[in-house]
């Protein structure tokens, strides 16, 4: 199976709250790859960019002063499926509605404060991936775990 890429972001509450190298190592056990990873501070203007379709939603204000209250770590990530299978690790967008077991449900009981992004379809992550990474901070390298990680695909 062809190697998705997606674009995952953790969120201020999860740098603040000293849970990155979780998050981090729940993808890297789970056998996905990952080929781009920064910290970045989310300004305004990013902000809107990234979130373009909820510019007009009512929740949006308070999302933006969210996301632009510290900073947030970016990473690309690689696999089968990846973003479906990050979807599935992050749960529910409201962590009082994901199960034990995700992210989201493990760490959570926000709607906004939720600790993690994830592109919701190959088209957002195209889109996401090229906001925050250029093609020189993306690594393209062998990767020699496959064999015992998706040795079906
Ligand atoms: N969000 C919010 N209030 C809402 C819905 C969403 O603050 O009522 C925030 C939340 O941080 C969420 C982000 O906006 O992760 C993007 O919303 P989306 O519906 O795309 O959810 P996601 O794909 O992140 O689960």
């Amino acid at each position: 199976m062809a190697a998705e890429r997606t674009l995952i972001l953790f969120k201020p509450d999860a740098v603040q709250r000293r849970l990155c190298g979780r998050l981090l190592t729940r993808i890297e056990e789970r056998g996905l790859k990952i080929v781009g990873l920064k910290m970045l501070q989310v300004t305004p203007e990013l902000s809107r960019e990234h979130y373009a379709e909820h510019v007009e939603k009512p929740f949006y204000p308070q999302l933006e002063e969210f996301i632009t209250s510290a900073p947030v770590i970016a990473l690309c990530v690689e696999g089968p499926e990846a973003i479906q299978v990050m979807r599935g690790m992050m749960g529910k967008t409201n962590g009082r509605e994901s199960a034990p077991g995700t992210i989201r449900g493990d760490y959570g009981v926000s709607r906004q404060m939720n600790l993690i992004h994830g592109s919701d379809g190959p088209e957002a992550a195209a889109r996401e991936i090229g906001i925050y990474f250029s093609d020189s901070e993306l690594f393209d390298y062998d990767p020699t775990l496959a064999p015992w990680t998706c040795a079906d695909d």
